[in-house]
C-alpha cells in the first residue's frame, strides 16, 4: 500500500488517511490532499472523524468562533475555485469601525468591495431556525465529501502506534491507517491522545476568550451596525480588543485578551461606546441566548509531527488574535502538500511542513509586539486621540495613501501578516502623520453610513456596467461569484463580443503578467457579482500551489485557441463575429 525507503515513508495508491477533527483545518487538509493525489493519478482514501454535528443549533454544533472569514482567505479560496455560497454568508462586510473612548472612525475596505464574510461555524445560536446548509463547517465538510472523503460522526477515543500504521479507536470500531492527521483544535484530552504517539509534541499554549451571540432584528442590525465590523480599543483591563460582528439576526460579541472572565465582559458591556451602538431599550444581558469562554491559541505547539502523524490548525500553529480559519487553511494545505508530494515520515514533515508552522509562529512574535504597543496606546487618551484623528483625516482625504487605515485594517481583519504590518507602522510618513495628529486639536466625527443587509461577496455590477475598460491600466484578476459578464473588443467604434463568462470563471489575468493596458472591456450581463483578487494574494496562491499557474495557462491557452478559431472563421466568412 505505502512505499518505504530508507526511513522515508510515502503515500501511494491505496494509502489510507484518518483526519481527526472536521473543523476548517481537517477539511482544508482533506480537500487539498485529495486534489493533489488526483493530480498525481494516485488513489488515496480519507476518513474524517468529527465529534460534533454542525447541523445542530447551539454549542453542540458550534466551533466557538467570531465567524469572520478574512479578506485574504476569501480571495485565496476564490482563486482555488471555492466560492463561499450566498446562503452560508450571514453578512458580507465592507468596512470596519474603530471605537475608542474619544470617538469613532470608519475604515472602508481598500477596494470598496464586500470582501469579508461573516458566518456561523455551526447551524447558529440557540433560538435560531435550524438550517444546516448555512453552517460554514458543514459546507467545508460537504466539499470534502464531494471530493470522495468519508465522514465518520463520532469521537476518537484513542490512538496507538503499530509497526506499519496507526490504530484509530472510536466507539464504533478500531481501524488502522497509514497516516493520521490531527485537526482537533485545542481540547486537552484530544491533544494528549496525539502526545501519546508523538514523542516530541508539546501542546500549544492557550488562554480564555469570550463569545456571545446577541439576538436582534435584521433591520435593526442594518441600521445600527451596517455592513461594518466594529472594533473597540477601550481601556478595559485584560481586554486586548473587542469586536461586534453583524450577522443576519445576531450580532456576535468577541473579547480577546488575557483570561477573560464574566466580570470583564460585564465591564465591557457597560461602556458607553458599546451601549450606544444598541437600541436604547435593549438590555444586552437579556439578549444573549448563547455565550461561552472558549480557548484561544496564543503560542504554537512544539514539533506537531512524527512518523505517520501530523497536527494542523489550532492544534499546531495559528495566527494571534485573528484569521484562525486562514491559518487552518495555510497549515492544512501545507500538510496535504507535504504528505502527498514529499512523505509522511517525521524527517520529510520536518523539512517541508515544519517551516510553514515556524513562519506562522515567527509572525505571531511580531504580532505580540504590535499588540503590546497597541495596549500602551490604549491606556493613553492623548495617543488614542491621535490615532483616531489620523484615521479620520485619511478617510476624509481624496489623495491619502491610507497608511494608518490600511495598517489597522490588516491588523484587525487578518488580511496581512504581522511582519508586513509592522514594517508599515514603522514607515516615516505614517509616524510623521501620527505625530502631527497627536498634536493637532480637532477630532472630526464622521457618522456611520447605514447599509442595507448584504450577503454577497464582491461588488455587485448592474446590467451593462463596465468592470474593466479596454485601454486602461490594471493589475488585478477578477473572479465571477454570481451572474455573467461579456468580454468586448472595441475596434474603430465597433464592438465585437469575444466571450461570455459565468460563475467561478476569471478574467483580467493579462494585467497580472504585463504592465500594459487592458486588451478588452468587460461588462456585466444582467446583475453580476465579481470579486477583485489583489496581485499579492494571487502570487501567494501561485507560490503555495504552482499547479494554479498551470490551470491559468490552460485557461489562457483555451481562450487563445477560441480566439484563433474565431479569427479563422472571420477570414473565411468575411465577418462572422457576433456584433453587439
Ligand atoms: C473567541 C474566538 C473568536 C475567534 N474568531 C475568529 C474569527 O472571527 N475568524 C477566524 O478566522 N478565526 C477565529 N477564531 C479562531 C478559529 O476559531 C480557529 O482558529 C479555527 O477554528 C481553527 O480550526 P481547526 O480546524 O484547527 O480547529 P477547530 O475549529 O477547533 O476544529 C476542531 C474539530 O475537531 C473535532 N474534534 C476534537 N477532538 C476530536 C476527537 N477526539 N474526535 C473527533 N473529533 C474531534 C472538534 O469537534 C472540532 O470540530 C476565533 C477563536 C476564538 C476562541
Amino acid at each position: 500500500m505505502k512505499r518505504e525507503s530508507r526511513n522515508r515513508i510515502e503515500l501511494a495508491d491505496g494509502s489510507s488517511i484518518a483526519v481527526i477533527g472536521g473543523g476548517p483545518a481537517g477539511s482544508f487538509f482533506t480537500y487539498y490532499a485529495l486534489g493533489f493525489a488526483e493530480r498525481l493519478g494516485m488513489s488515496i482514501s480519507i476518513d474524517i472523524y468529527e465529534a460534533k454535528d454542525f447541523g445542530k443549533i447551539g454549542s453542540s454544533g458550534c466551533n466557538h468562533c467570531g465567524g469572520i472569514v478574512s479578506e485574504s482567505l476569501v480571495q485565496k479560496l476564490s482563486v482555488d475555485g471555492i466560492l463561499i455560497p450566498r446562503e452560508v454568508i450571514q453578512r458580507s462586510i465592507n468596512s470596519y469601525t474603530l471605537h475608542i473612548e474619544q470617538g469613532k472612525a470608519i475604515i472602508q475596505t481598500p477596494s470598496q468591495e464586500h470582501r469579508i464574510a461573516s458566518v456561523f461555524r455551526g447551524c447558529g445560536p440557540r433560538g435560531c431556525t435550524r438550517q444546516p446548509e448555512r453552517s460554514f463547517d458543514n459546507y467545508l465538510l460537504g466539499l470534502c465529501q464531494k471530493k470522495g472523503a468519508n465522514i465518520i460522526r463520532g469521537k476518537v477515543s484513542g490512538l496507538e502506534r503499530e509497526e506499519q500504521g496507526i490504530l484509530v479507536k472510536s466507539k464504533k470500531d478500531t481501524k488502522e491507517y497509514d497516516f493520521v492527521v490531527g485537526g482537533v483544535g485545542l481540547g486537552k484530552k484530544s491533544l494528549n491522545m496525539f502526545k501519546a504517539i508523538c514523542p516530541d509534541f508539546d501542546l500549544p499554549k492557550v488562554t480564555r476568550a469570550y463569545i456571545s451571540e446577541i439576538s436582534m432584528k435584521k433591520e435593526e442590525i442594518g441600521s445600527h451596525f451596517g455592513d461594518s465590523m466594529h472594533v473597540f480599543l477601550l481601556d478595559v483591563p485584560n481586554v486586548t480588543f473587542g469586536a461586534l460582528i453583524p450577522k443576519e439576526n445576531f450580532v456576535t460579541l468577541v473579547l480577546l485578551g488575557k483570561d477573560i472572565k464574566q466580570e470583564t465582559v460585564d465591564r465591557f458591556l457597560e461602556t458607553d461606546e458599546v451601549k450606544n451602538l444598541f437600541p436604547e431599550s435593549m438590555v444586552l444581558k437579556d439578549s444573549c441566548p448563547c455565550k461561552c469562554f472558549p480557548l484561544i491559541n496564543i503560542r504554537e505547539a512544539v514539533s506537531p509531527y512524527a512518523d505517520r502523524v501530523v497536527m494542523i490548525g489550532d492544534s499546531a500553529s495559528s495566527k494571534l488574535y485573528k484569521n484562525g480559519i486562514g491559518a487552518a487553511y495555510i497549515s492544512g494545505r501545507a500538510a496535504a502538500k507535504a504528505a502527498v508530494f514529499n512523505g509522511i515520515d517525521a524527517r520529510s514533515l520536518k523539512s517541508v511542513y515544519a517551516p510553514v508552522c515556524r513562519d506562522l509562529a515567527l509572525d505571531n512574535r511580531v504580532g505580540k509586539l504590535i499588540f503590546f504597543v497597541t495596549k500602551f496606546i490604549q491606556k493613553n487618551s492623548f495617543l488614542k486621540k491621535g490615532l483616531l484623528r489620523t484615521v479620520i483625516k485619511e478617510q476624509n482625504s481624496h489623495n491619502s495613501k491610507f497608511l494608518m487605515s490600511s495598517a489597522l485594517w490588516d491588523t484587525f481583519t487578518g488580511s496581512e501578516g504581522y511582519r508586513n504590518i509592522f514594517k508599515r507602522f514603522m514607515s516615516p510618513s505614517l509616524i510623521f502623520n501620527y505625530l502631527r495628529s497627536i498634536f493637532s486639536s480637532a477630532v472630526f466625527s464622521k457618522e456611520m453610513q447605514q447599509h442595507t443587509s448584504s450577503n454577497g461577496i464582491g461588488h455587485l455590477y448592474r446590467n451593462g456596467e463596465v468592470i474593466i475598460e479596454q485601454g486602461t491600466l490594471g493589475d488585478c484578476l477578477y473572479v465571477i461569484q454570481e451572474g455573467k459578464v461579456e468580454v468586448i473588443l472595441e475596434n474603430n467604434d465597433e464592438e465585437v463580443k469575444v466571450a461570455e463568462l459565468g460563475k467561478s470563471e476569471f478574467f483580467g489575468e493579462m494585467g497580472l503578467f504585463e504592465s500594459d493596458v487592458r486588451s478588452c472591456t468587460v461588462r456585466a450581463l444582467g446583475e453580476a457579482t465579481v470579486l477583485t483578487i489583489d496581485k499579492k494574494n494571487f502570487y501567494e496562491s501561485i507560490q503555495n500551489d504552482a499547479s494554479l499557474a498551470y490551470r491559468l495557462l490552460e485557461k489562457m491557452s483555451h481562450r487563445l485557441r477560441e480566439a484563433n478559431l474565431k479569427l479563422s472563421n472571420y477570414q473565411e466568412d468575411g465577418y462572422s463575429y457576433q456584433k453587439s
